[in-house]
């Protein structure tokens, strides 16, 4: 029998989101959520995919040991267990790879080591992910365990998009260069838009524009990306849910000297309280949305705000590109949010950009076209799939060996 399962763990500060696939036909097993580790009111909610069955525990799960261990718990109780020869891999996916890793890679002590030098540049995520990633080796030392970064596909940026503008080597000596995350899903969205134009990926220049809580743009040029928005750090470029995205770094200084805030007042500020939920106290599409149906004016100067900023990138990388073949939208809100996809469409005409307001109406959770039929450009809504990338990519890696 050839071992064709993949768990993916997505382990953060205090959550373990987990998938357990079969990559013999991509399909899902099983799927749940750990959250609030470490809490008296942790909760564990499974769901078994092939039964539909769900369950969900409440009360404390001291650390991600237990966390995973509950998990494995969980799968063994759907005959799925962490223990099955059925299981070929554990595929995790870590937030920073910064530029030495610029593929998946297996796990090995010299890897811990090197996610562990990146943790200044990633002091929230990489230490959870390494936490995710000791308590999975642990518990199955003898399987491959891969990491999957959310860096990695930017790591084909050319220098003159991936370096800022400042001393190179006060640059070097602190790794500070233009990284980007979402990797996982530009890289996934951008190949399934080829797919869907039918074409090869190689043959396709695609804007792909990740709009989630967290939002990124990038430039993908014949399936290699060239230019993306968010850069040493999540917190550039776009207007997010509760990040600022772009400004000028002044305003930091100018917060402190004359704001007086400390430093961590402002990484607060700016990471946490600004955005759409800045600006007008949501974070949530949906509820902007229906604040501006009742002519809410903070919420329709939020909604314009976040607009004009994608309409800038969607520009700036039209320029980056020279000639794009789709643009495309995908996460919660790419993929919900109609009034979305229409607002950053209109006025640009003259880039052969248009959306087909019947087409962009249907509701839908499969890749689909959204502009005319005649139109220059595609405009496209493709669902993304982070998981199933990280298991493909996983599976690739250790399936050889098999
Ligand atoms: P993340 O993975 O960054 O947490 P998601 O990709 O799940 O984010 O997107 C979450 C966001 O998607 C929500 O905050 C909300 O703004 C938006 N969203 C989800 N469903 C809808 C919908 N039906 N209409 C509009 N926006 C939606």
């Amino acid at each position: 029998m050839t071992a064709s399962r993949v768990l993916v763990l997505n382990s953060g500060s205090s959550s373990v989101k987990y998938q357990l696939l079969d990559m013999s036909d991509s399909s899902r097993l099983a799927a749940g959520l750990v959250e609030r580790i470490g809490e008296q009111t942790s909760r564990l909610k499974h769901t078994c995919l092939t039964t539909g069955d769900t369950r969900e525990h409440t009360g404390p799960i001291a650390d991600h040991e237990a966390a995973l261990k509950a998990v494995a718990e969980e799968l063994g109780r759907d005959g799925l267990g962490l223990d099955s020869p059925e299981l070929a891999a554990i595929g995790h996916r870590v937030v920073h790879g910064g530029m030495f890793f610029t593929e998946p890679t297996v796990v090995d002590d010299e890897v811990i080591a090197e996610i562990e030098r990146l943790i200044p540049v990633a002091p929230l995520h990489n230490p959870a992910n390494l936490t995710g990633i000791r308590t999975a080796r642990a518990l199955r030392p003898d399987l491959p365990q891969v990491a999957v970064f959310d860096t990695a596909f930017h790591t084909t940026m050319p220098e003159s998009a991936a370096r800022y503008a400042i001393d190179p080597k006060i640059a070097d000596r602190h790794r500070i260069r233009r990284y980007g995350f979402h990797g996982t899903s530009h890289a996934y969205v951008s190949r399934e838009t080829a797919r869907l134009l039918g074409r090869a990926p190689q043959d396709v220049n695609v804007i792909v524009l990740h709009l989630g809580n967290g939002a990124s743009a990038s430039a993908v040029r014949g399936g290699r990306c060239v230019d993306t928005s968010m850069g040493l750090t999540p917190l550039e470029g776009l207007v997010m849910g509760t990040r600022s995205g772009d400004l000028d770094p002044a305003v930091i200084f100018h917060l402190a000297r004359v704001g007086g805030m400390s430093m961590d007042e402002i990484d607060t500020l700016l990471n946490k309280r600004s955005g759409l939920f800045g600006l007008c106290g949501d974070n949530d599409m949906r509820e902007i949305r229906r604040r501006i149906d009742e002519s809410d004016e903070e919420a329709a100067l939020a909604f314009d705000i976040y607009i004009h900023r994608l309409k800038k990138y969607i520009g700036a990388y039209y320029a980056v590109l020279g000639t794009v073949d789709a643009v495309v939208f995908t996460a919660g809100v790419g993929e919900n949010a109609a009034p979305v996809r229409e607002a950053a469409a209109a006025g640009l005409e003259g880039l052969g950009l248009a959306v087909d307001p019947e087409l962009n109406a249907v509701r839908a959770d499969v890749a689909r076209l959204i502009s005319p039929k005649d139109a220059r450009v595609a405009v496209a809504v493709v669902p993304t799939d982070e998981e199933l990338e990280i298991a493909t990519q996983t599976y690739a890696l250790v399936g050889k060996n098999n």
